[in-house]
């Protein structure tokens, strides 16, 4: 059987270009992440190989087993899941440019610890709940301003930008809201001129929702089931898992 990855991409960068050109943007200035989480790597390969350059991952292990396939092909990975700390040595290991879901001081300062020791530098990303729902990871909107001024004295962390997973509902005016909060941090974080914080990524859009984060001015979408199909595992076990060792940090 054809693998279906190549026609699902040319309709995603399709629904990218249109809700783009709605919203008077210019088509480059939104860019397709690959949410590869469970998808296979020969199957990650094919979308690299039709010209795709970033892609997601939510956990070490899925980026340790893929990395040698992958490897030959230019790429970058961004980390996209919810990092344990003691996870922080082993994703340092595998070229992953950028961290788009640091969510808590505790994490920041393990992670620069790590990196001055290592004497490297990284990008990272604030994520940001901002659907308010529990079974979420990110920062409470109203502490991100605080988070960010603390990671802005990691001096081996680079602020690019802001992350959040919108509201899963049907009413898209719930979605948007999530949206339209983080596009307000940035522009509040941006009026504080922070030294070494550059907002300049809004991470936000899935498969189901990237035309209305476009339309609230999203840099990245992270799409996977669009391009790969459904997934056999639920998204809660990627997004709920450590949640009690979260609470209790
Ligand atoms: C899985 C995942 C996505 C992609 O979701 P789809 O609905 O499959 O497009 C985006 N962001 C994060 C953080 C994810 O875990």
């Amino acid at each position: 059987m054809d693998d279906p990855v190549i026609d699902n991409l040319t309709h995603i960068l399709d629904r990218i270009a249109s809700a783009c050109k709605a919203s008077g943007r210019p088509a480059d200035s939104v860019k397709l992440l690959l949410a590869t989480k469970t998808v296979p790597a020969d199957r990650i390969k094919t979308a690299l190989l039709a010209g795709q350059t970033l892609i997601g991952e939510n956990k070490v292990q899925e980026i340790r087993d893929k990395y040698e396939v992958l490897q030959s092909i230019p790429h970058q990975t961004h980390y996209i899941g919810h990092l344990q700390t003691n996870k922080i040595k082993d994703v340092l290991k595998y070229n992953v440019s950028c961290i788009q879901s640091l969510d808590r001081i505790d994490l920041a300062e393990k992670l620069e610890q790590r990196l001055a020791l290592e004497g490297r530098h990284m990008d990272v990303f604030i994520q940001v709940n901002t659907s308010f729902e529990d079974s979420k990871f990110g920062v409470a909107p109203e502490e991100a301003l605080n988070l960010i001024r603390q990671v802005a004295l990691c001096e081996h962390l680079h602020i690019k930008g802001l992350m959040t997973i919108g509201l899963f509902s049907a009413d898209n005016e719930q979605v948007r809201k999530c949206f339209r909060l983080l596009k307000g941090i940035q522009l509040q974080i941006n009026s504080e001129n922070i030294a070494g914080v550059e907002m300049t990524d809004l991470s936000m859009g899935m498969s189901g929702d990237l035309e209305i984060a476009i339309q609230e001015g999203a840099t990245i979408v992270r799409v996977g089931t669009a391009i790969f199909g459904q997934r056999i595992y639920p998204d809660s076990y990627y997004w709920n898992e450590g949640q009690d060792s979260q609470q209790v940090s």
